[in-house]
């Protein structure tokens, strides 16, 4: 098999670099060790910037998300049992965020390749990547109980975290930065509708909480707790009434519980590799980087990468290798204000029993500030609702 571009990972990077592709007339193939199903069972992220937006409408797939998101002008910062409420339409000049889940983001790029005839290979094993330091780059794997290999001109390792195109990269070519959080965030989604039409993040002495949703009968709530705790330790009446311990007493009285339909711990992380391309490899989205999820920034960045990837790729068949030779740079100076961001939101809002006293003191001056301040409000919201693709 031959194609220009190989990408591997049918997640949200190498689903939407696909489709971005092949409007720019670029043909790929996605190699993927998961089958579609598992794929779509995955429950992550849910709130998207408007650039993200916009890359999914250039790839033709936004009608749903028109049809059935949820347009978001604000959040809500909960602290001291009262809630204060972040205007970002106010304070940045009118922009917003939509709420649709990253399972629903997948299914419309999973119908898209598929109306269009494009070739995602689900279920491959053992899957290797070759030559990409050298002229003749190439992707191995067994696939339906053969060995295939796809000869191409670049490879695009959209594999998230624990995939292989990083790990292929020989380790002083590296540089890594991390930081692991010693808690992690235990999530429930419910077939309930959401306790308030926005967002609501609390900084409780007990822990974080956060209160989201999917679709306004849809809830997906979050609480923190040991790094290692374990799903299986809460019955869902003990989750519904530690979030309720956490809340204000108005969204308290009115949260409407039920069973859960998912429950999991997702750890939290900061992470940045770099560069991001080595010969005819590029990385993107979580194969890169993580950020952990308090500002929502994971699902975001990967689909900025690709959308720098992508044109960077089009410029090259048209002639110049200026795009995939900035790629690296113009995309680490995104990720690193997002990482900032993100780690400046679960510092300020994350109960940290290290810092003690003085800590949380520190925590609250910040809050009261921010709440208090035009200033530190609109910095909160423009990082938000997302900083433009090239700053
Ligand atoms: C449990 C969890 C909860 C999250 N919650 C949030 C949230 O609330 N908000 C937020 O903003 N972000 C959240 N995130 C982050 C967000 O979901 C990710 O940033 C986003 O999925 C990144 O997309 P991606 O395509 O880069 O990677 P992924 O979605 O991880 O996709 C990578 C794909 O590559 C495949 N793959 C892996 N290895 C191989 C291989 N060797 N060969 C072939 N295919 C391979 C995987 O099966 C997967 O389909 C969460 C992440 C996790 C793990």
């Amino acid at each position: 098999m031959r194609t220009q571009v190989a990408i591997i990972g049918a997640g949200p990077a190498g689903l939407l670099l696909g489709a971005l592709l092949q409007r720019a007339g670029i043909a790929s193939v996605i190699v993927e060790q998961r089958s579609p199903e598992y794929v779509l069972a995955r429950i992550r992220a849910g709130v998207l910037e408007q650039t993200t937006v916009d890359l999914l409408d250039q790839a033709g797939v936004g009608r749903r998300m028109h049809t059935e998101g949820l347009l978001h002008g604000g959040i809500e910062l909960c602290f001291d049992g009262a809630r204060h409420r972040i205007d970002f339409k106010a304070l940045t000049g009118g922009k917003q965020v939509t709420v649709y889940g990253q399972t629903e983001v997948t299914r419309d790029l999973m119908a898209h390749r598929h109306a269009a005839g494009l070739t995602t290979l689900y279920e491959a094993e053992q899957v290797s990547v070759h030559g990409f330091d050298t002229a003749t780059a190439c992707v191995r794997f067994r696939h339906d109980g053969t060995e295939q290999q796809i000869d191409c001109d670049f490879i695009a390792g959209c594999d998230g975290f624990h995939g292989v195109c990083r790990a292929s990269v020989p380790a002083p070519a590296l540089t890594v930065y991390e930081r692991i959080y010693p808690f992690g965030w235990l999530g429930v989604l419910s077939e309930t509708p959401p306790v308030s039409h926005e967002l609501i993040y609390t900084n409780h002495p007990r822990g974080f909480s956060l209160c989201s949703m999917r679709s306004p009968t849809r809830s997906r709530y979050y609480l923190q707790c040991p790094a290692e705790d374990r799903a299986e330790n809460w019955s869902d009446d003990a989750f519904w009434a530690e979030l309720r311990r956490r809340l204000d007493p108005a969204a308290a009285q009115t949260l409407v519980t039920g069973p859960s339909l998912e429950k999991s711990i997702a750890p939290l992380r900061s992470f940045v590799a770099e560069p991001m391309r080595f010969g005819r490899l590029f990385l993107a989205g979580d194969a890169a980087h993580i950020v952990p999820p308090t500002g929502a920034k994971g699902l975001n960045l990967a689909a900025s990468d690709v959308g720098m990837l992508a044109p960077a790729l089009a410029e090259f068949y048209a002639g110049s290798t200026h795009g995939i030779d900035s790629y690296s740079q113009r995309c680490l100076r995104r990720i690193w204000k997002a990482e900032r961001f993100s780690w400046w939101f679960t510092s300020l809002m994350h109960n940290f029993p290290e810092t003690g006293a003085f800590g949380q003191k520190m925590q609250h001056a910040e809050l009261e500030y921010l709440v208090g301040s035009a200033a530190a409000s609109t910095a909160l919201a423009e990082n938000y609702v997302g900083l433009p693709l090239e700053q």
